[in-house]
């Protein structure tokens, strides 16, 4: 057994760390409270390469590991998760349907620009009365002479409605209980995308309602086989949960370093807090807990890395980071005590980061329904 990362994964650490310390660190604040979209630092991201990393280079993309991929992840989220989600969306849900499913000719056609960081893609799933149970959704597409008609909504949808976007793939139903992934082009005629949503954090995160009438498509805009949606979208959020897995290590890791300054620099009762045992204590727990996620994620990695079944370890690295990144956001503000419930502190933002990561790619109740499934149950 070997645990150690290897000379290329340490390296995309050390590149991605220097990345997120250098460009987004200054800007993050800044981004958040005016809610706005990052285009500057993806166009950097761009540039090395860290908007398409799991895709073969010869559709443009990076051609790395997963376990690469979930590192670089980390190591933005725990700087600010905003960008990191931007990156992990566009990569994990709205890029790897087009790369998993799509036919040749499909993948010649759309990954270049999306594993090259050019455009932006979106994966619609969420509707307004579908969310844990996607299988429910009400979005239909029919086939009339030779396009695919698509009416129904989508709602939450990441990285829809930029100016870089350059479309969603939606699940819809295309018969009485068949659901299939068609892809919608930004700017085909009724297709309207409504102006950022509000959201208690991921402020910088372009997050969209979408809405289709009579939306038309031309039938080669079908991903894979007919009716195979279902199973198609359950591959996209397994390998999705790594990502936003790793998004709760990196948050967790970023509340610890900021707790583990903080703590050396406050002084109370004549010495710094970091010296009273309540508080190495909280510190001890952090570190330890984050370990345990990392080696969580890492596992599920390298598992789909070696073409191995990976869906448990992804939902129960999901599950564990997403409520472990809770815990240390919380003991993280409160040793930053009164302050930490100011902006003058990042731990404020991290703090309204963190909930999502118990929500998004489906809820912790959702992933115990997913162990519990695996578990035989
Ligand atoms: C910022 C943001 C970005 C997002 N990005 C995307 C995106 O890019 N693409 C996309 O398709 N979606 C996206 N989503 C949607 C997200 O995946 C859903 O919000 C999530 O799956 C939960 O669905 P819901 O909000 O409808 O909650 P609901 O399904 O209504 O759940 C409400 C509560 O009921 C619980 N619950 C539901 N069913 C059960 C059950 N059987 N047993 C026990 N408890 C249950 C849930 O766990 C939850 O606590 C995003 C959401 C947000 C907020």
């Amino acid at each position: 057994m070997d645990l150690d990362l290897s000379p290329e994964h340490e390296l995309v650490r050390q590149t991605v760390r220097d990345f997120a310390r250098d460009r987004v660190a200054p800007v993050a604040e800044e981004l958040d409270r005016e809610r706005r979209f990052p285009y500057e630092l993806v166009t950097e991201l761009a540039g090395l390469g860290l908007m398409g990393m799991p895709i073969p280079e010869q559709y443009g993309g990076g051609g790395t590991d997963t376990v690469s991929y979930a590192i670089a992840i980390e190591e933005l989220t725990r700087v600010d998760s905003s960008v990191a989600i931007t990156v992990a969306a566009h990569t994990s849900l709205g890029t790897m349907p087009i790369y998993l499913f799509g036919s040749e000719e499909q993948k010649q056609r759309w990954l270049p620009d999306l594993a090259s960081g050019r455009k932006l893609a979106a994966f619609g799933l969420t509707e307004p009365g579908a969310g844990s149970d996607a299988g429910n959704a009400r979005t239909t597409a029919e086939l009339r002479d030779g396009a695919w008609v698509v009416n129904g909504s989508k709602i939450f949808i990441t990285n829809a409605g930029t100016d870089v976007t350059w479309g969603v793939t939606l699940t819809a139903r295309t018969g009485e209980d068949e659901i299939s992934n068609i892809v919608v082009p930004n700017g085909t005629a009724g297709y309207e995308i409504s102006p950022p949503m509000h959201k208690l954090g991921w402020n910088a995160s372009d997050t969209r309602e979408l809405s289709f009438r009579e939306c038309a498509v031309p039938e080669d805009h079908l991903l894979g086989p007919r009716g195979k949606g279902f199973h198609q979208f359950l591959e996209i959020l397994d390998g999705g949960r790594i990502s936003v897995a790793a998004m709760g290590v990196g948050l967790a890791q970023g509340c610890y370093d900021q707790a583990f300054a903080y703590a050396q620099e406050r002084q109370q009762f004549g010495k710094p807090i970091s010296k009273f045992q309540a508080v190495q204590f909280k510190l001890a727990d952090m570190a330890t807990e984050i370990e345990c996620g990392r080696a969580l994620v890492y596992k599920a990695a390298w598992l789909k890395d070696q073409g191995r079944p990976f869906a448990r370890e992804a939902a129960m690295a999901k599950l564990y980071t997403g409520e472990m990144s809770n815990r240390a956001v919380n003991w993280a503000l409160q040793i930053h005590g009164g302050y930490g419930f100011t902006e003058e502190f990042p731990i404020s933002r991290f703090y309204r980061d963190q909930k999502i990561l118990e929500i998004g790619e489906g809820t912790n109740e959702v992933q115990r329904m997913v162990i519990a499934k695996h578990l035989g149950l």
